[in-house]
């Protein structure tokens, strides 16, 4: 399934189960997210409940991101990426990869 229908499916589902039961939920699937990253310090639980959990969270947060906004919350994520790459760049000139910025320069049209 490509990123265009999985839009479409998490669409559906908002529109299905409306905002009032969606946001909720949400919370709850980021809480059980917690939950098995929290347990994976100590080892007690398994990869796959983990990509589970991962997997309802993006369902969520797919819908969260559609709800507020998704052109907007596009924007932050490559800013919030940018700003990061920058950080380290600054921070890390020694391992800096500068194909990485150009990447970043490349597909980003707007500063800090
Ligand atoms: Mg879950």
């Amino acid at each position: 399934m490509d990123l265009k229908q999985v839009l479409k499916n998490t669409r559906f589902l908002l529109r299905y189960h409306g905002a009032y039961n969606q946001v909720p939920k949400a919370v709850e699937e980021m809480c059980e997210l917690i939950t098995e990253l929290s347990k994976n310090y100590g080892h007690s639980t398994s990869k796959e409940k983990i990509q589970d959990e991962i997997a309802d969270v993006i369902i969520m947060m797919l819908q969260m991101a559609q709800l507020f906004g998704f052109d907007e919350v596009r924007k932050r994520i490559e800013y919030k990426l940018h700003r990061q790459n920058k950080r380290i760049s600054l921070a890390r000139k020694d391992f800096y990869d500068t194909k990485v910025a150009e990447a970043f320069e490349d597909n980003i049209h707007y500063g800090e």
